[in-house]
C-alpha cells in the first residue's frame, strides 16, 4: 500500500488514486501501441482518440450538444483572462465584469488593457465576503458579454444562482468548480477552467464555446489567441498538451462512473455539510469567512482566534497527514479546498481532527 496523504491543496491538487493507479498501467505501453502516450504524436491515431472521447465526455457530463466546441489550450486560464476580450469585443465596445474576488478582478484588468470594461458588481469593499444577488448585477444593454467567476476559490464564495443575460452572452470562468455540480451549462455563451482543481494536471485549461458566440469572434487575430482557429482544428492546430488531455480523460471517466455531476454533486454536497457543520458548531473557535449564502461547496475558508492558533493549525494538520491547509497568501487563514477527488471519508478525518484540535488549544 502506498502511503496517501490527504491532499487540500487549491491546485494543482488532488487526483483520484484510481485515476493516478490507470496511468501508471499504461504509462509504458499504451493500450498496445508500444509506447507511451507521452511519446505519442498528437496526429497519431492514438491521441486522435483520447481527443474525441475527451470532447464527447465533457459534452456529455455537461448536458452540452454539439453546437458547443470543446477545446483543450494551454496557457491556463490566465491566458483566457486576455483571449476572451481580445475574440468578442469589437473594436469602440465594451464587456461587463462581476469582480467577486481576487481571479475575477484578473479577468477585469486582462480585459482593461485590450478594451473597454463595466465593472457590473463589486463586493472588493466588503472583503469580497460574498457573490451578488442577481438584482444587484447591473450593465448597459449593448455589451459584449458579462463575465463572472462562478468559484472564488481565495474567498471560497461561490454563485448557487446565474443571472438571466438575456441577449448579453455569459461568460463564466469556473476554474475551480467546473465539473462538481449539475447546472444549466447551456446558460453559458463560453465557460473556461484551467483543469488543475477539478478536471486533471496542470498544463491544458479547457474552453467551451457556443457556436452563434463563436460566430461573432473577432478576425484576423494570431492564430493562437484565435479561438476560431483553435475550434476549426479540434485544438490540434498546433501540439496541444497531450497528456494532460489524457489524464482529463480519465478523470471525466471517473466522475462518470460516481454517477456523473449529479453523483459527485451528492457527495459534494455531504463533504460541504460535514465541514461547515464542524467550524459552525465551534462558533467562538472556527469563524467561517464567506457570508452564509455565499458559502462554497469546493474552497471552505475560516479563520481561528489568532495567527499562531492559525500556524499551530495547520502543523499540527500536518503531522496526521491533513495538507495544504494554508490559507491564500493574500488573505491568510484556512483553506479546505475540497475539490471531487478529496473523499467524504478525509472530510470525516478531518472533521475529528478539527474537534481535537479545539479541545487541545
Ligand atoms: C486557479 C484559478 C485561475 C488561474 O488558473 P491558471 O490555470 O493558473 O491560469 C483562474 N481562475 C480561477 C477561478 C482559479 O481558481
Amino acid at each position: 500500500m502506498v502511503k496517501r496523504n490527504v491532499n487540500f491543496n487549491p491546485g494543482p491538487a488532488a487526483l483520484p488514486l484510481e485515476v493516478l493507479k490507470i496511468v501508471q498501467e499504461e504509462l509504458l505501453d499504451y493500450q498496445g501501441s508500444g509506447m507511451s502516450i507521452l511519446e505519442s504524436s498528437h496526429r497519431a491515431k492514438e491521441f486522435e482518440s483520447v481527443n474525441d472521447q475527451t470532447i464527447a465526455l465533457v459534452r456529455e457530463l455537461l448536458g452540452l450538444g454539439t453546437d458547443y466546441h470543446v477545446l483543450f489550450l494551454g496557457g491556463g486560464a490566465s491566458t483566457q483572462f486576455a483571449l476572451v476580450p481580445m475574440n468578442f469585443i469589437p473594436d469602440g465596445g465594451m464587456a461587463a465584469y462581476i469582480d467577486t474576488g481576487e481571479f475575477a478582478a484578473k479577468a477585469l484588468k486582462e480585459c482593461q488593457i485590450v478594451a473597454k470594461a463595466h465593472v457590473a458588481f463589486s463586493s472588493k469593499e466588503e472583503k469580497y465576503v460574498r457573490v451578488p444577488r442577481m438584482d444587484e448585477i447591473k450593465y448597459p444593454a449593448d455589451v459584449a458579454y458579462l463575465h463572472l467567476c462562478s468559484n472564488n476559490t481565495i474567498e471560497g464564495t461561490q454563485f448557487k444562482k446565474f443571472p438571466d443575460t438575456g441577449k448579453v452572452p455569459l461568460v463564466a470562468d469556473m476554474s475551480s468548480d467546473i465539473a462538481s455540480r449539475q447546472l444549466d451549462f447551456k446558460k453559458f455563451a463560453l465557460i473556461y477552467a484551467g483543469a488543475q482543481k477539478n478536471l486533471g494536471p496542470s498544463g491544458v485549461a479547457l474552453v467551451i464555446i457556443r457556436d452563434d458566440f463563436l460566430a461573432t469572434a473577432r478576425k484576423g487575430l494570431p492564430s493562437m489567441f484565435s479561438y476560431r482557429v483553435h475550434a476549426d482544428n479540434k485544438s490540434l492546430y498546433n501540439t496541444p498538451p497531450t497528456f494532460a488531455i489524457y489524464i482529463m480523460k480519465l478523470v471525466l471517466e471517473w466522475i462518470k462512473g460516481k454517477g456523473g455531476l449529479g453523483g459527485i454533486e451528492k457527495i459534494n454536497i455531504a463533504k460541504k455539510d460535514l465541514l461547515y457543520g464542524a467550524i459552525d458548531a465551534a462558533v467562538d473557535f472556527y469563524k467561517g469567512t464567506a457570508q452564509k449564502d455565499s458559502r462554497s461547496m469546493m474552497n471552505v475558508t475560516m479563520r481561528l482566534p489568532s495567527e499562531e492558533l492559525e500556524a499551530r493549525f495547520i502543523a499540527e494538520a500536518k503531522k496526521e497527514g491533513l495538507l495544504g491547509l494554508k490559507g491564500h497568501r493574500s488573505v491568510g487563514g484556512i483553506r479546505f479546498s475540497i475539490y471531487n477527488a478529496v473523499s467524504l471519508d478525509d472530510i470525516r478525518k478531518t472533521v475529528d481532527f478539527m474537534e481535537k484540535f479545539r479541545k487541545s488549544a
